[in-house]
Order: structure tokens, then C-alpha cells, then sequence
């Protein structure tokens, strides 16, 4: 049976949304096929309380080389390039400075310490302190960067994300999740709610079955989470268990959010920042009064994020406000509300926040990034070798995998140079 498109991929992130942008620039046909009842996947930007808050991603990191920022630039979404308010400490709360700063000093020395252990054990929690006093904060700090306990985390792999990170952290006051979602080229066909269940290899390409029929395409591009792909959800052909095996070896950590509405005359400053409890390693993040609204938004990582995936959001809820008080004082529980919680670790189409090596293992980034038999690609930002957790990692990560789908179509003369040249140049046209 003929092939009805060129390409399909698998998956509406920003992997895929990459991947569908590069295919179209190219002229490349194209279906997106997506779990979920929306495309974004971690990308989710939601009206909460009138205000467009990011449930998954939501800084520009890297800012001066993020493929996102171009794309927001040339779609008219505005960018907001100011620092982000994370060293604006909320004016006024019970904290001590000295010891803030003494945690700070232990975090950057245990991020010192990493280098030698990614030489040895490469397990992370080798570089803490025994009996340190402040491993509490750094593996709240660890469980933000990673979302996973620092005796799961990679120092080789957590070393290549921190060398190549600018340290510029942009915004977008729209969203990042709108800007994704908004970023899909019209040329491309896209199926809702339809998940990939088995993908089988042809003569000439890839077969990809739904519960809605089975779809051939040259090739497919799989941009799935790490914790799908090493799941039973999708059917892979035999000879990809190394795949799977890799996707094991890049668990999805775990991240939470947390939004709370507060009321308009309460004194919370906007665009500031408070950090919960030093010596508690669930302890979590606040961005207090973002771009002026009246929200405070709690991020989790590690153990604080297990508290909402396991006793729910209204314990999620709880401990933020119970950690609120202890910085503003027991009458803020008069001036919040619940707004939201995110369940990241709970959705069977994702799995968890973002992926993080197991020591020993920071390898499993580029033997996931390989083709298989020409004919299946893999992106994702776990795939990506420096930028992964990221949108803009993942975003790079489908370009890449869409250009070896491109140059594999070309070696079997799927797709003669010519027509590409010729499709992408009556485009232009229009
Ligand atoms: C709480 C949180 C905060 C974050 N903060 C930031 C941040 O500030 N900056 C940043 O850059 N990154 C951040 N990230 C990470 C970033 O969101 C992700 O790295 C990125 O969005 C991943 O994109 P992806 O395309 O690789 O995967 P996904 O977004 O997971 O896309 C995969 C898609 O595949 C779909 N799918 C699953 N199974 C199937 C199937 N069988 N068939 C078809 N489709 C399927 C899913 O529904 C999903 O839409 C954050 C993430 C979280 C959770």
C-alpha cells in the first residue's frame, strides 16, 4: 500500500512541533499525531484566575540562543529579556541572610565538588557532605534542577546541561505554552487524541497504528517522554530494545507547580521571589506576584514534588501554605487561595517533569538520538546533548531528527531533492 505521507511524527511537544516546522520549511508531508486532547505536551500555558500561567515550562533559558525567542519574535510574541526575579528576595520575610548565604556557598561547592565525582562514581550525591549542614537545601536545589534525589543523578550529565546553560532566562508574559502551541505550521495534518500504539517497519517506510487505523509514512519521528517510550504504551519493532533501554537509563524526574491566588490588597510585592525553608529538602520555590498578578506560584522538585503526586493537591496545597506562613506569618492563610496544582508524574502520556541520567549513564542521551534502520527517528529533549529538560532542547532535538528523516527519505528516493526544492519554493510563492 502507498505511503500517505512523508513523515509522521509522534508526539505534539515542542520536539515534535520542532520537527513538523523543519518538515514543512522543507516540504516535506507531514502528520502529527497526538496522545492528548491538546498539542504543547510539557509546553501547557492555562487561564488560571484570568492570568495565562505556564503549568510546565515557562523560562526562556539560554535566552541569547533559544531557537523559541526567534520564533516569538518572528510570530509578533513579546519577550520580556529583564532578570528573572529569582535573586529578588520579597522584602520583609522572616529569613536570615548569613545562613542564605552559607547555602548558596554549600551549593556551589558541592556543584564544584561534581566534577571530580563525574571521574569517579559519577553519582552526584557522592560530591555532598557527610553530615553536611545544609544538604537539605542542596537537595532541594538538586531536586529543582533534576527533580530527583542527588543519589539518582548523573554528575557528568548534570555538568553538561550547567556548562552549556548562557545564564540568561527570558520570558514570555503569553506563555510559552501559547507560543508552542501556536507554533505548528498549517501545512501540517494533525490527529487529537490519537496515540501512536504500534509502529512497524515496511518495504519502503514505517507503518504507525491507532485505534483509528494504521498510517504509512516514509518515516516516523518519535518525540514521546523518556518514561512513555520505556514504558508498554507503544509497540516499537524488534531490534529497538536498546532504545528502550536508554529511555530507562533517562528516568523523568519529578516537578510540580503549585498556584495560589491571593487577594488584591494583601502587601506582597510583585515580581519578587522567597525561598521556603533551608533545612527542609521538600521545601519550595515562590515567584511571588509574576508580571504583577495577584499569584504566587510554588515550584516543586524531588520529594517536594512527591507530595503532590502521591497525597494529592490538597496536601500540595497545605504544605506551601503552611511554608508561607512561616515566612509572612499565619495571617496569610486569610489572604490565598488555591488556584491550581500540576500532576506531571500522574499523566500516562508523560510521565514526569524532565530526564536526568543515572550516574554512570550520561551516554544514554546519544544512544537514544540514533536512527534506527533509517527509518525511525528519535527526538525529545532527552535526546538532546547539552540542552536536555528544555523546550528549546527539544525543539533543536526535532530539527535534527527531521533532517535525518529528510536526508534517509532522499538516500531511497522518496523524495527526489527537486520535489523538495520545488514544494518549499511554491510556498514561498504564495
Ligand atoms: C513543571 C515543569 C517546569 C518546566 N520548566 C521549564 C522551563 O522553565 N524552561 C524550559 O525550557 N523547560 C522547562 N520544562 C521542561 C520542558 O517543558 C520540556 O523539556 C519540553 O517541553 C519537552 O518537550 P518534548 O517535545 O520533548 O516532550 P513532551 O512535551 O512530553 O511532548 C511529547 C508529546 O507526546 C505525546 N504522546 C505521548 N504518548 C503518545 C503516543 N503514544 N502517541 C502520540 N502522542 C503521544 C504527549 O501527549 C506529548 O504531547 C519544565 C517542565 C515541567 C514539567
Amino acid at each position: 500500500m502507498a505511503s500517505e505521507f512523508d513523515v509522521i511524527i509522534v508526539g505534539g511537544g515542542a520536539a515534535g512541533i520542532g520537527a513538523a516546522r523543519r518538515l514543512a520549511a522543507g516540504g516535506a508531508s507531514t502528520l502529527l499525531l497526538e496522545a492528548s486532547s491538546r498539542i504543547g505536551g510539557r509546553a501547557c500555558t492555562q487561564d488560571l484566575g484570568g492570568y495565562p500561567l505556564d503549568l510546565g515550562c515557562e523560562w526562556l533559558h539560554s535566552g541569547d540562543r533559544n531557537a523559541w525567542v526567534g520564533i516569538a519574535e518572528a510570530s509578533g510574541f513579546p519577550v520580556d529579556r529583564s532578570d528573572p526575579p529569582w535573586a529578588q528576595a520579597h522584602p520583609g520575610i522572616t529569613r536570615n541572610e548569613d545562613d542564605e548565604e552559607a547555602a548558596r556557598k554549600a551549593f556551589g561547592d558541592w556543584e564544584e565538588r561534581l566534577c571530580a565525582v563525574a571521574k569517579g562514581s559519577d553519582r552526584a550525591s557522592d560530591a555532598m557532605e557527610p553530615g553536611g549542614r545544609w544538604n537539605a537545601y542542596v537537595r532541594a536545589i538538586a531536586g529543582f534542577m533534576s527533580g530527583l534525589a542527588p543519589e539518582q543523578i548523573s554528575a557528568t550529565d548534570y555538568l553538561a546541561y550547567d556548562d552549556a546553560s548562557t545564564g540568561k532566562n527570558w520570558n514570555l508574559p503569553l506563555g510559552y505554552g501559547t507560543l508552542v502551541a501556536a507554533s505548528l505550521p498549517s501545512s501540517t495534518s494533525l490527529r487529537l487524541v490519537t496515540p501512536a500504539e504500534r509502529i512497524d517497519l515496511t518495504a519502503d517506510g514505517v507503518a504507525v497504528t491507532t485505534r483509528a487505523g494504521t498510517v504509512r509514512a516514509g518515516a516516523a519521528i518519535l518525540t514521546v517522554s523518556t518514561a512513555v517510550l520505556a514504558g508498554d504504551a507503544i509497540r516499537l519493532p524488534s531490534g529497538t530494545e536498546p532504545w528502550r533501554e536508554a529511555a530507562a537509563a533517562l528516568p523523568l524526574g519529578r516537578n510540580e507547580k503549585v498556584f495560589l491566588e491571593i487577594g488584591r490588597d494583601t502587601a506582597f510585592e510583585p515580581d519578587t521571589h522567597a525561598y521556603g525553608n533551608l533545612h527542609d529538602p521538600r521545601s519550595a520555590a515562590y515567584s511571588i506576584r509574576p508580571n504583577g498578578w495577584p499569584v504566587i506560584e510554588a515550584f516543586l522538585g524531588g520529594d517536594g514534588a512527591r507530595i503532590v503526586e502521591e497525597d494529592g493537591p490538597a496536601a500540595g496545597f497545605a504544605h506551601v501554605s503552611a511554608e508561607l506562613a512561616g515566612l509572612f506569618g499565619s495571617d496569610v492563610a486569610s489572604a490565598i487561595r488555591p488556584l491550581a496544582a500540576t500532576s506531571w508524574s500522574r499523566m500516562a502520556s508523560i510521565g514526569g517533569a524532565y530526564s536526568c541520567a543515572v550516574p554512570g549513564r550520561s551516554d544514554a542521551r546519544a544512544r537514544l538520538a540514533r536512527p534506527f534502520e533509517g527509518r525511525l527517528f528519535f527526538a525529545g529533549e532527552a535526546t538532546h546533548p547539552h540542552d536536555f529538560t528544555t523546550a528549546h532542547g527539544a525543539h533543536d532535538s526535532g530539527q535534527r531528527a527531521a533532517d535525518e528523516a529528510v536526508a534517509a527519505l532522499w538516500d531511497r528516493h522518496r523524495l527526489g531533492r527537486r520535489d523538495l526544492l520545488a514544494a518549499a519554493g511554491a510556498r514561498a510563492a504564495r
